[in-house]
């Protein structure tokens, strides 16, 4: 697996922010909405982009207990969840769920996010956001 490019003008600033403890997402000012997943311009107005720090707060939407490895550059098991920030409820943040199980789990519950190192099987260990009950 080729780690996160954190010179990547698209993403970078988010696995930057991760390395540094924060949860980044792009932001359009003119709409004042995340634009989630990273592109290169907003999707409604068309207008530039920034990045903006959320405070890590968010609600459960769904997540799933991976037991046969889809994806093999991870051990399994692991949870998997969508999350949606405090800040912007609208979009969906795809994570890995830590410090639980799956029966800890439930619909709408508070999580927070911490950032672990994912070691993948074949490649650099990377840090990333990922979210723990509150
Ligand atoms: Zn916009």
């Amino acid at each position: 697996m080729t780690p996160p490019d954190l010179s990547d003008p698209l993403t970078g600033p988010f696995w930057q922010g991760a390395r540094a403890g924060e949860l980044r997402v792009s932001w359009c000012a003119a709409c004042d909405r995340a634009v989630w997943y990273p592109r290169a311009h907003c999707e409604i107005c068309d207008g530039a982009l920034h990045w903006r720090t959320l405070s890590g707060e968010a609600s459960l939407i769904a997540w799933s207990e991976v037991s046969a490895a889809l994806n093999p550059d991870f051990d399994t098991p692991y949870l998997t969840g969508l999350v949606s920030p405090r800040e912007a409820p609208y979009i969906r943040l795809v994570t890995r769920l830590v410090d639980c199980c799956a029966a800890d789990l439930r619909c709408d519950m508070a999580v927070t996010v911490r950032f672990r190192e994912l070691q993948p099987r074949d490649g650099a260990a990377f840090i990333a956001p990922v979210f723990a009950p509150a």
